[in-house]
């Protein structure tokens, strides 16, 4: 099989390229391993892990916002049907105030 080239993430080795066993991680993985690219430069080491760790703080974000959206649609949702619900009682109260 052919060994994929794929991005290292980690702190250690950010944005460096290797290649991996397709089947890393799963029954049948051989354990090859081998650097596609040098070690990242020192500057890289430092700054792109920051990098990393704010990219995925801003997609938690991303997520949260989602969910809040979310729970506004739903908050507006119960409003209109209690707003309804508080004109259909005015309107029957009226209506047997008038008729009494
Ligand atoms: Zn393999």
């Amino acid at each position: 099989m052919r060994a994929r080239i794929r991005t290292s993430w980690t702190h250690v080795n950010p944005t460096r390229r290797f290649l991996g066993c397709p089947n890393y991680g799963k029954n049948g993985a051989c354990g090859f391993f081998y650097w596609y690219d040098p070690p990242t430069c020192p500057r890289g080491r430092q700054v792109l892990p920051k990098l990393v760790d704010k990219v995925a703080s801003l997609e938690e974000m991303v997520t949260e916002i989602a969910r809040l959206k979310e729970d506004v649609q739903t908050y507006h949702r119960r409003q209109k049907w209690i707003v309804s619900g508080l004109i259909v009682a005015v309107i029957v109260i009226g209506m047997l105030t008038v008729s009494s």
